[in-house]
């Protein structure tokens, strides 16, 4: 299907429309640029993976050779309204900086007079970074009047918008969903390239057609139930298998596994395309010198941690992919990041590398695990989004991209 400018195929085939990053004059004008700069990291402080500021480099440089002011917004972790100073965006912005090789300002407050004032006395090419955007409670308000005040107010520091947070992009925040009610908008470089490669393969994926979902964040099994009608088969790992072990009556020892969700597992037992771990790799703690044993899912045993699949699920696992011609990865099978607890994670990678399948992957920690086994240029394509990839690939519509839609049919005929 040959797409026109300003159309990106996406959900079901049908055509989203909204602006480019390249319809917009910025010469001098300032544009605020939602980032995802959800940054982890180490006990120390540390910034551990700068891989989301390194993606989005391309539409920053774009920017500032087009002269814009650029001011970056984002949020880190989940400071629940209040300011913690670990999650502050400061360390972010010395390395934005260190990776730009230019001078990035870092505010201490995302909104206020002070703010507003340092935004005023901007020149072109100047690039501010506003603090996390979490740390009021407004950004994440259930009650959307409260989301768009905010969002009013951070819109009215800008002539443009930059939606460059595709990881963000599933929320319905204020600094996703309300800001582009009030200014022109448009899609981030890697924004527009996450939707357009991820929608040819929803729109047409080859069958079979395999899901495998695992890691830890407890919202993925929501979109289970929609991918079920569009996949053969879901295969199961990680914090998200647990739940659905101890759902299913299993004694899951000291494992993870999310309680509010048990119920909704349950539910989903019945279906006959989620496959289940069989066995497990324990340990007795939460590290690389653990004392590990790779025991049956009935032989948990109490006290220990289920950390990864076990040997004969991966290779269950990996018969199943064999003949899969789209496979998707949103979550790790255990907690790759102990060497020992990796293995079901790097056999499942190393089988969807060497497929001839479209892969695609999704996911902070997905990434990384792919990264860590050097193995995410061996797939279709690897996105920064674990929760937005999953919706998408569920049929969600994405709330984000619907705000850039509904601002393009508010000012097309006005750019
Ligand atoms: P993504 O970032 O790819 O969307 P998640 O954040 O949902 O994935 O989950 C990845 C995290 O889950 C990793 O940090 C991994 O260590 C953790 N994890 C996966 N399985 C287990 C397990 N069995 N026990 C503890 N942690 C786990
Ligand atoms: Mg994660």
């Amino acid at each position: 299907m040959k797409l026109f400018k300003n159309e990106t195929l996406s959900k079901n085939g049908e055509l989203m429309k909204f602006f480019k990053l390249s319809d917009f004059d910025y010469t001098n004008k300032r544009v605020i640029v939602r980032t995802g700069f959800d940054i982890p990291f180490d006990d120390n402080g540390n910034i551990t993976d700068d891989s989301r500021i390194r993606k989005i480099m391309p539409s920053l440089k774009y920017l500032l050779k087009k002269n814009a002011k650029i001011i970056i917004i984002s949020h880190n972790g989940r400071p629940k309204g209040k300011y913690i100073a670990k999650l502050s965006m400061e360390k972010v912005g010395k390395r934005l900086s260190k990776l730009l090789k230019q001078k990035v300002t870092t505010l201490d407050d995302c909104i206020g007079n002070s703010v507003r004032q340092s935004i005023e006395e901007m020149s072109s090419g100047n690039i501010i970074l506003l603090e996390n955007l979490r740390f009021h409670k407004e950004e994440k308000s259930k009650d959307k009047a409260q989301r768009d005040q905010f969002g009013k107010e951070l819109a009215s520091y800008a002539d443009y918008y930059v939606n460059e947070a595709f990881a963000n992009a599933h929320r319905k925040h204020a600094s996703m969903t309300s800001i582009p009610q009030y200014i022109p908008s448009c899609a981030g470089l890697l924004l527009e390239q996450e939707l357009k490669t991820m929608g040819k393969v929803i729109h047409s994926p080859k069958k079979p057609y395999i899901a495998i979902i695992g890691g830890k964040k407890a919202d993925k099994i929501e979109v289970i139930n929609n991918l079920l009608g569009k996949v053969n088969k879901i295969l199961l790992g990680g914090v998200l298998a647990n739940t659905f072990l101890k759902a299913k009556g299993y004694n899951i020892g000291k494992s993870l596994y999310d309680k509010e969700t048990v119920n909704f597992a349950k539910k989903l037992l019945k279906e006959r395309k989620i496959i289940l771990p069989s066995d497990v790799a324990v340990g007795d703690k939460y590290k690389n010198n653990a004392h590990k044993k790779n025991v049956s899912i009935d032989d948990i045993p109490n006290g220990w941690t289920a950390l990864d699949i076990g040997k004969k699920t991966a290779n269950t696992y990996c018969k199943l992919l064999k003949g899969a011609k789209t496979i998707v990865f949103f979550g790790t099978m255990g907690a790759f990041e102990l060497t020992k607890f990796s293995y079901g994670t790097k056999q499942l990678l190393k089988a969807m590398a060497s497929s001839s399948a479209d892969t695609i992957l999704g996911g902070g920690d997905s990434a990384a695990s792919a990264d860590k086994f050097r193995l995410e240029n061996k797939m279709t394509h690897v996105s920064t989004g674990g929760g937005a990839s999953l919706a998408l690939f569920s049929g969600k519509e994405l709330s984000s991209v619907k705000a850039l839609e509904d601002n393009y049919k508010k000012y097309r005929n006005k750019i």
